[in-house]
């Protein structure tokens, strides 16, 4: 089998075999761009090395060998050579790219006596022995697993013993200290002695990038984005001459993006170093120039840098995110990719694309990634309240939003702390690879180093944290526990807030705003609306809620959960009344009061929402709920002086006691109340037919329905429509004008949905609480199961995501489908949505779509997702 092919051989389509950076590598190729000869190893070895538990297949290193010597045709170089040695770097590329989560090893085929012929031939020996010295670290430390620390102190011992500050001034014969104390670690660490054979060294490599594939932070990032082996089960590896950015001071290295990948703006965006190598940019030990500058140090390599963006632009149609070098002024291409962008510069870019006439509507909205659209709709500063604030520190702007946590110095405790609750921000000096699963704990990041495209600020921004880098002046004492900066000092666990968008960073709570529907999104979701089939509504219960939701563009309220009312201050103590009264007739009289209350808030919300429908669901909740929790009560109780106080208190705990349930979720809720407790269904529907008519009165379109919540089968159904026919026929003849308000109900109950045609009748529309048909499908408690075995589910693979939050499209989904089609069957064109969390899911808003319901409801955050999502699904 063909396990390896030479870039011009690559088919570039295929990323899934060949990888992303492979597959871009290939296709920069073909394109004639000056990419340095190498090959890539296909995926597929990777998926044999561990299906066959670490050995590769046979032939394979023949094939491996066979690349090399093209290699050499191609460069004129020579492996092992005594004269001009062909370098390689050696690094990893899934089909679906995880920057930074996988290894690199750079400089691969330097032994001892190839090092002074790259002295020879480059007539540069500093530039050789520090080539070696960065190989030996990368190989140690990713081949042997040698800690980075034991590199770091030789290194800082080396500088110590010269009297220099940085890496750069090391000389040669100091760096051939380095190599020689680098390589001792090794041995020491391993029991061997460093390998000096090329051959040798590039397997070794070969095998340590597929083995860490199956690292810890490949496999947390791999879990935290979703990345499942149907769309990448193996890392390719690729084999690239080397080309050097630190031969000099007409050598340099940089990372760029085509567009500013945190706000869109067109125009390159990144940074450059003079006289380095790839890993120092992205690991942010040095702090590079931003690109901008390159034009005035290498006006000829920028203009060629700046028409390479535009080609390959114009050729993937997508902004790039691009590494390149400068040999001596010649200009190389080291890697292309779709640019990792924020919720804005997304949105920018799609637009921008759309006027340049680089893509169509269509590509504008299929690009964007729908669930990430929330990220717009993250907290600001307020900036007026800012100005009171004392300011630790200004960085850069790296990753946009605002943070408030606890300064948090050791990766590890941030991530312990953040996965407890507690909101962080995690302050290093730098990040590493290895720190990711504390980004995912954290609420922000905060660096002293590195630039706009420094691992913190990459990974930061492709998860939407917060995130401000090269805060300069902020010197952290990780020792103390305490970092300062211009005479301003904090300690470990000392509150700050982070602005990403500016990079200030403040003491304290610095109070933040909502932020609202910018200029871009709001196309997008012109563009969107007109493309989609399904109708998007919103989960709101309060007018205000509702206002949000059509500034979004909600068509409507799907859920409208009316116990969330009665939680409301000036209620509950009525409501707690109403559940105290002694007799029928005590409790119809509260009712009526109540009654009062809900027919002016439902008739708020028909307002907000005129000529959309406005779904109302009848009381959900048991009826204890709204009770204080007997423990605690029985605990207050003991603490109470007798008197009347204490007496309605121990009124209330009898009450409590008795309406307790051991399993409240199959208990005495929905239907089940409205059956035992008729008056209060009657109460709400009332309410609502009072609220409709007062506004038909005044002209106003409202358009409400009622649903009926946990129905299971027709005869609780049926029972409800008998009052709500009565009530109906009442209110017509009291407002003298016919009231069209369907009824309809819930579909969340698993009989519910087994006995969909016959609910059919008695119902005019239905909607899937998915959250319960979830519940009740897998018998997983939707308030538990998250938090206890779930997580386990997912690390074990027993499930890809939680079932609660996409729809489980063969069992869940499966009854879905069933309840629509003989619900359909019954009542033909009936009305069926659904109003769980999933409605927010783009995977599941792709599902609804595809079974043909009439809409989906989601919370207001979250009705930009499922508009754009609803709109993907058509294309
Ligand atoms: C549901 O069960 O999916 C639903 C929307 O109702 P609730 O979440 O209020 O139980
Ligand atoms: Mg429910």
């Amino acid at each position: 089998m063909k396990n390896v092919y030479y870039f011009d051989e690559g088919d570039y389509k295929n990323r899934r075999l060949l990888g992303g950076k492979g597959a871009g590598l290939c296709e920069m190729t073909h394109l004639k761009l000056p990419v340095p000869p190498g090959f890539v190893i296909t995926t597929e070895v990777c998926k044999s090395y561990y299906a066959k538990k670490g050995s590769l297949p046979g032939g394979f290193m023949a094939q491996v060998k066979k690349g090399i010597k093209r290699i050499e045709r191609d460069t004129g170089k020579g492996w092992n050579s005594r004269d001009d040695p062909l370098l390689v770097s050696v690094r990893s590329g899934a089909a679906i790219s995880m920057p930074g989560m996988m290894d690199t090893i750079l400089n691969l085929g330097l032994n001892d006596t190839t090092v002074d012929a790259l002295s020879r031939s480059s007539g540069d020996p500093r530039f050789a022995w520090d080539s070696y010295r960065r190989f030996v670290q990368l190989f140690g430390k990713v081949v042997f697993g040698v800690d980075d620390s034991k590199f770091d102190k030789i290194l800082d011992g080396a500088k110590k013993d010269a009297g220099v500050s940085s890496d750069a001034a090391l000389a040669e014969d100091s760096l051939r200290g380095v190599v020689k104390k680098y390589k001792e670690a090794c041995r020491k660490h391993t029991g061997r002695s460093f390998p000096s054979d090329p051959d040798e060294q590039l397997e070794l490599a070969i095998r340590a990038v597929f083995k860490s594939w199956m690292g810890e932070r490949a496999i947390v990032y791999r879990e935290k984005y979703g990345i499942t082996p149907d769309v990448a089960d193996g890392t390719a590896v690729n084999v690239v001459s080397m080309v050097y950015g630190n031969m000099g001071d007409d050598s340099a290295t940089g990372v760029v993006f085509t567009r500013n990948p945190g706000d869109g703006t067109p125009g390159l965006y990144g940074d450059y170093l003079i006289n380095a190598q790839g890993e120092d940019v992205v690991a942010g030990t040095r702090t590079p120039e931003p690109v901008a500058s390159l034009r005035k140090t290498m006006p000829k390599s920028y203009a060629e840098l700046e028409r390479t963006c535009r080609r390959l632009e114009k050729h993937f149609r997508e902004p790039q995110d691009i590494e390149f070098t400068i040999e001596k002024g010649r200009f190389y291409l080291l890697q292309t990719r779709a640019a990792k962008m924020n919720a804005v510069a997304m949105i920018k870019t799609s637009i921008d694309m759309v006027k340049e006439g680089l893509i169509g509507r269509e590509r504008a909205l299929v690009r964007l990634d729908a669930g990430q659209l929330e990220q717009l709709l993250h907290r600001r500063i307020d900036t007026e309240a800012a100005g009171s604030h004392e300011r630790l520190t200004t960085g850069i702007a790296a990753s946009p939003g605002a943070a408030t946590g606890l300064a948090v110095f050791d990766v590890k405790k941030a991530a312990e702390m953040g996965e407890a609750g507690t909101s962080v921000i995690l302050v290093r000096e730098e990040t590493k690879p290895e720190d990711v699963p504390a980004f995912f704990a954290a609420a922000g990041i905060l660096t002293s180093r590195g630039g706009k495209t420094s691992h913190a600020a990459v990974v930061a921004r492709g998860m939407g944290k917060p995130c401000v880098v090269g805060a300069s002046d902020m010197k952290i004492d990780y020792s103390s526990g305490s970092c300062s900066a211009a005479g301003t000092a904090i300690k470990d666990g000392d509150e700050i807030t982070i602005d990403g968008s500016s990079g200030h960073v403040f003491l304290g709570r610095v109070p933040t705003i909502e932020p609202s529907v910018t200029g871009g999104l709001r196309t997008i979701l012109e563009w969107a609306g007109k493309a989609k089939k399904l109708g998007v509504r919103a989960n709101a219960d309060t007018p205000e809620a509702a206002k949000l939701a059509r500034s979004f563009g909600a068509q409507g309220i799907g859920l409208c959960r009316t116990e969330r009312m009665f939680n409301a201050a000036d209620r509950i103590g009525l409501f707690v009344e109403m559940i105290m009264a002694g007799s029928a007739a005590e409790r119809k009289g509260i009712l009526d009061k109540l009654g009062r209350l809900q027919r002016s808030d439902f008739a708020k919300i028909l307002r907000v929402m005129e000529g959309y429908p406005v779904t109302i669901r009848l009381l959900d909740p048991p009826l204890h709920e709204f009770l204080p929790n007997p423990e605690e009560l029985a605990g207050r109780l003991r603490e109470m002086k007798p008197g009347p106080e204490e007496r309605r208190a121990r009124t209330v705990l009898d009450r409590a006691r008795e309406l307790a349930e051991t399993n409240p979720m199959m208990g005495h809720r929905g239907v089940r109340v409205g059956i035992t407790y008729p008056e209060i269904y009657e109460m709400q529907i009332r309410a609502v037919f009072e609220a409709a008519a007062g506004l038909a009165a005044k002209g106003v379109d409202a358009r409400p329905q009622i649903m009926v919540p946990q129905v299971g089968s027709l005869s609780e159904l049926g029972a409800v429509r008998d009052i709500y026919d009565r009530i109906r026929a009442e209110m017509e003849k009291k407002h003298s004008r016919k009231l069209k308000i369907n009824f309809g109900t819930m579909i969340e109950v698993v009989r519910a949905a087994l006995t969909a045609a016959e609910l059919a009748g008695p119902a005019e529309f239905f909607s899937f609480g998915t959250n319960d048909l979830t519940q009740a499908t897998f018998s997983f408690s939707r308030e538990d199961a998250e938090g206890k075995f779930l997580p386990e589910y997912m690390e074990k693979g027993l499930l890809d995501t939680s079932p609660f939050q996409s729809i489980d499209e063969d069992g869940v989904g499966r009854l879905m489908k069933m309840g629509a089609a003989d619900g359909r069957g019954r009542r033909p064109g009936l009305e069926v949505g659904i109003c769980g969390e999933h409605g927010g899911d783009p995977s599941s808003v792709r599902f609804c779509h595809g079974m043909g319901l009439s809409y989906v409801s989601a919370s207001p955050h979250r009705i930009p997702i499922a508009t754009v999502a609803a709109a993907q699904a058509t294309i």
